[in-house]
Formats: C-alpha cells, structure tokens, sequence
C-alpha cells in the first residue's frame, strides 16, 4: 500500500494503520480476490476501546499490527481521523461488515464458519443464517465457551475449508485465537466480530440508526450492558489522547 498517495488506503491514527477506504472498495480491492485465490486473511475492527487496550499491552499490540486490516469501527475511531485531517472514508462496524460478508458469502456461495458466543445465541445465528442465506455453505460452528484446544480447532477448520471464519470471543481473545493459530491454517478470512452473533441472534438490540447519528452508540449500549462501564472509560481517555496528539501536532 501506498501510504504517501493522495488517496492512501491506511492512515496512522495513534499509531496504527487503519483502512481508509469504503466497505465496497475493501470488499472489491482485497476481500473478494483474497477470498476467490484462498489466501489468508485477518482483519481486525478496531475500535477506541481495542486501540488504548492494545496502547497498554504490547503483546496485542503486536497482534493487531501484524493484522491484514484494522478497519476503524467505532465513531471515535472516525472523528479522530477527521480531528487528524486523516479522514477516513467511513466507519467500518463489526456488525456491518459481519452482514456484508454474508451478503457477498451468499453470493458467491462461499463456506462459512461461527466461532463464538453462548451455544445457544450461536445456534441461533447459524439457524438465521441458513433461513436468510439460502447459497451459503454453513460448515461448522463452536460456541465460545470450553473451547477446544487449538491443535482441536485448526484440526476441524482445515479440514471443513471455510472461505470465511467468523470469530466472536470479544476482544482481546478473538484476536489473540486468530494470531496464534493463523499459520496452521490452510485458507480462509478470519475476522474479529465482537458481540455481532449476540445481536444477530436477537439476545441483544444494536442502537437504533437515530442513536449512530448522533454518536451514541455507546450509551445504547452501556444501558443495555450497564456492566460495560468500566472498560468504556477507555473512550474518552482515546479522545483525549488524540485531542493532546492533535495540539502536539504528533501522531
Ligand atoms: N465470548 C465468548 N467466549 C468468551 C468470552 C466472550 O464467546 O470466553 C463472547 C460473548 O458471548 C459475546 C462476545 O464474545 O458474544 C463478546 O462480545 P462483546 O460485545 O463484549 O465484544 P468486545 O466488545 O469485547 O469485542
């Protein structure tokens, strides 16, 4: 990638290169022709909360820098590329890009795997899968819970061949399960999706469109998950990083 063209496809927020094109262009420029050749490929979805964590482990943030992609999840992620003057196209959520995966995975008739979430919400998302996709290849899925040893798990995912590997375990564990095990797989798309299965599955709501305008995704969710609270401290302590980088003059 050209990071110097007037048209880059990353920018450095914070120190990390974030995709900076659209959902369409990542699909058609990388994910579609990495898909159709069988290469790998992991792409991280980023958001403020993922960037301090990684800002305070540097295993992480190894992991997340040795990723294909980081595309910019989360609004934060979006307004600070714009406080930079490094804007980025458009936010790139987990849960948009988990459902335009499957769009282009019925498409082409792709194969599909669900690694994630409590048994029952990830057969919910398989079953919803196979209601609403009738071309997609379902090959397998795990709940994320009493995991199977790796050896177990590249064992069953090489030998089902999935183009697309959805892993729901939140971060930092999706990431950390997908860096450790990627090179024994053979094949596939592996993406961090966070809680995308909850919602897809109906077990939790995602903010409705009006809340996203507004950049309050994060209080629909912290009213669902009052419980969140503590680590969604980290995204006003990512603005204010970035509001401080922006008066340095320093990225
Ligand atoms: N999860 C899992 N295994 C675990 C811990 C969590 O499968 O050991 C699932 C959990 O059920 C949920 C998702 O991972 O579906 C985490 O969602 P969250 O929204 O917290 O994602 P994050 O924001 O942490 O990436």
């Amino acid at each position: 990638m050209n990071k110097h063209s007037t048209d880059p496809e990353t920018v450095n927020l914070a120190g990390y290169e974030f995709y900076s094109r659209s959902m369409d262009k990542l699909m058609e420029d990388h994910i579609l022709p990495k898909i159709k050749a069988r290469a790998k490929n992991f792409i991280v979805t980023a958001n403020p909360e993922i960037v301090m964590y990684a800002n305070k482990h540097d295993d992480f943030r190894s992991i997340i820098t040795r990723a294909d992609f980081i595309v910019p999840d989360g609004i934060g992620i979006v307004l600070a590329s714009k406080w930079l003057n490094k804007p980025v196209t458009e936010r790139i959520a987990g849960y948009d890009l988990f459902i335009r995966l499957l769009q282009e995975a019925n498409t082409y008739k792709k194969k599909v795997y669900f690694l994630g979430a409590e048994e029952k919400n990830v057969r919910k998302v398989v079953s919803k899968v196979n209601n609403e996709y009738e071309n997609i290849i379902i090959t397998g899925f795990k709940s994320g819970y009493d995991l199977p040893t790796d050896a177990h798990m590249v064992k069953e995912i090489n030998a089902l061949k999935p183009d697309i590997v959805f892993v729901a375990l939140g971060y930092p564990l999706q990431e950390k399960w997908i860096d450790r095990n990627l090179n024994e797989f053979q094949q596939g798309l592996f993406v961090g999706l966070g809680g995308s299965f909850d919602v897809y599955s109906g077990n939790l709501k995602r903010a409705p469109k009006i809340f996203q305008k507004l950049y309050l995704e994060w209080l629909f969710r912290l009213v669902q998950e009052p419980s969140r609270w503590k680590r969604m401290i980290s995204i006003p302590q990512f603005m204010a990083m970035i509001i401080s980088k922006k008066s340095k003059r320093v990225t």
